[in-house]
C-alpha cells in the first residue's frame, strides 16, 4: 500500500500513488509487464513462491506488477485498505457478488441500476438461487420505510448506485448504510458516476466500493476496466474468486488507466463546472421540459447530494419537448457532441436511453420510470463551455 500518500490531497495521490521509479532502469513511468508467467532462477525459488509466498509474481492471472500499481493508486484515491482490478466494471461487480452471495442469500438492490448490473442480478443471480428484492430510489427520500420493508427480517447484501443512470437520482448513502447494517447486510456501492473525487462511500460506512474504470477514471474512452475497493481481508477473498473466475485486467489496460487517472481531479472538476452551466442553460430553454441534475436547486435530490458529494458530477439528462422523433432531430443536428454509448470521457457525448439502455421497455413503461422517449443523457466533457452551449443551442433550434 502506498501509505506515504495517505495524508496528501486527491490530485497528488492520483499522480503519485502506486508509482515507483524502476530500480534497474530508472524508468519514471510504471513499465508494462506484458508477460503471462514469471520465471524462477532456482527450484528453491519456485518452491518458496508456492509454499512460502512473500508476494512473488508467479502468473499474471494471480498478479502482475503493472496491474498492482493501478490497484495501489485506486486504493489510495478511494481511501481504502486495498483494491483489486478486473477486466471490466461488470467483471468487478460479478466477482464481488459471487464472493459475497450464495444460493439462498438475499440481495436488496435499488432500482435504476446500470443495465448490466440489474441484468446480471436477474439473469444469473436469481436462477443461481439468490433472492433479489428491488427498492425505488425516490421512496428513500422519506423516512426509509420502503427500504426497511425490503430489508425485512434480514438481508445479506444491499446494493446501491449513486447518482443513478440515466435520471441522476441520489441515494441517501448514510441512511442506506444505517438501515442495511441494522438488517445485517453488507453494503456494496457502485460509485462510477461520482468517482473517488466527488464522493467517499467508505467514509459513510459502505463496505465495498466498485468503479467501472472504463468511465471517468480511465477518462479517455480507450480502455475497459473495473476495480473493487474495501478492507484488505475482503479484497483478499474477492481476489481468490477473481483468480477462479478469470476476469483479470491485462497489463496494457492497467498502464493506460494509470496514465488516465493522473488527471482525474482536474478532468472531473472541469466536467462538473461545465455540467452545472449546461443544466442551468437547459432549464431556461422553452424546448426543454425537464432537466435531471442534482446540482440544480430545483432538483429533488439537491439536498442529499449536497450533503454527501463535493460537487454534482458531469452527468445530466434532459427531456426535449416532443416525442422520440423530436429527440432524434436535436441529436442529429449536433456537430460537436457525438452519440456514444458510454460516459466519463474528456469529450461531451450523449445517448438516447429510449433507443439504447432502455429499448426493451415499452414507451409507457419508460415514461413511468422517468425515462421518457424525449430524454437525452449527456456526459459532459472538458471542452470550453461556450462551444458546448453553442452546439446545444443549434440542436434545440432544430425543434
Ligand atoms: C459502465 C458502467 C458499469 C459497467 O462497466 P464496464 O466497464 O462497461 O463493464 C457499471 N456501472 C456503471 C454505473 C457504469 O456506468
Amino acid at each position: 500500500m502506498s501509505d506515504e500518500h495517505r495524508s496528501r490531497g486527491p490530485s497528488t495521490r492520483a499522480v503519485h500513488a502506486g508509482e515507483k521509479t524502476d530500480p534497474t532502469t530508472g524508468a519514471v513511468s510504471v513499465p508494462i509487464y506484458q508477460t503471462a508467467p514469471f520465471g524462477f532462477a532456482t527450484a528453491q525459488a519456485l518452491e518458496d513462491a508456492f509454499l512460502r509466498p512473500k508476494g512473488e509474481y508467479i502468473y499474471s492471472r494471480m498478479g502482475n506488477p503493472t496491474v498492482r500499481a493501478l490497484e495501489e493508486k485506486v486504493a489510495s484515491l478511494e481511501g481504502s485498505e486495498n483494491a483489486l482490478a478486473a477486466a471490466s466494471g461488470m467483471a468487478a461487480i460479478s466477482t464481488v457478488m459471487f464472493t459475497l452471495l450464495r444460493p439462498g442469500s438475499k440481495l436488496v438492490a435499488f432500482r435504476d441500476l446500470y443495465g448490466g448490473s440489474s441484468g446480471f442480478f436477474t439473469r444469473i443471480l436469481e436462477p443461481w438461487g439468490v433472492e433479489v428484492v428491488w427498492v425505488d430510489v425516490g421512496s428513500e427520500q422519506g423516512d426509509g420505510a420502503v427500504l426497511k420493508e425490503a430489508l425485512g427480517s434480514g438481508a445479506d447484501l444491499l446494493y446501491l448506485e449513486s447518482p443513478t443512470n440515466p435520471t441522476l437520482k441520489v441515494v441517501d448513502i448514510a441512511r442506506a448504510v444505517e438501515l442495511g447494517h441494522a438488517a445485517g447486510a453488507k453494503i456494496v456501492a457502485d460509485s462510477t458516476f461520482a468517482t473517488p473525487i466527488l464522493q467517499r462511500p467508505l467514509d459513510m460506512g459502505v463496505d465495498v466500493v466498485i468503479h467501472s474504470l472504463t468511465k471517468y477514471l480511465g477518462g479517455h474512452g480507450d480502455t475497459t476496466g473495473g476495480v473493487v475497493t474495501g478492507p484488505a481481508e475482503l479484497i483478499a477473498e474477492v481476489r481468490t474468486r477473481l483468480i477462479d473466475l478469470g476476469g483479470i485486467m491485462d497489463p496494457m489496460a492497467a498502464f493506460l488507466l494509470l496514465r488516465g487517472i493522473k488527471t482525474l481531479k482536474v478532468r472531473v472538476e472541469r466536467s462538473c463546472e461545465n455540467a452545472l452551466e449546461i443544466a442551468r442553460f437547459l432549464e431556461t430553454r422553452p424546448e426543454v421540459r425537464l432537466v435531471n441534475y442534482p446540482g440544480l436547486e430545483s432538483n429533488p435530490y439537491h439536498e442529499v447530494a449536497t450533503g454527501q458529494m463535493s460537487a454534482y458530477g458531469g452527468m445530466l439528462s434532459f427531456e426535449v419537448d416532443g416525442d422520440l422523433s423530436a429527440a432524434h432531430r436535436v441529436v442529429d443536428t449536433l456537430d460537436l457532441i457525438r452519440i456514444v454509448p458510454s460516459l466519463g470521457s474528456v469529450e461531451t457525448t450523449l445517448l438516447l436511453p429510449a433507443v439504447s439502455s432502455h429499448y426493451k421497455f415499452s414507451s409507457s413503461e419508460r415514461e413511468a420510470m422517468g425515462v421518457p422517449d424525449g430524454l437525452i443523457r449527456l456526459s459532459v466533457g472538458i471542452e470550453e463551455i461556450e462551444d458546448i452551449l453553442a452546439d446545444l443551442e443549434t440542436g434545440l433550434a432544430a425543434l
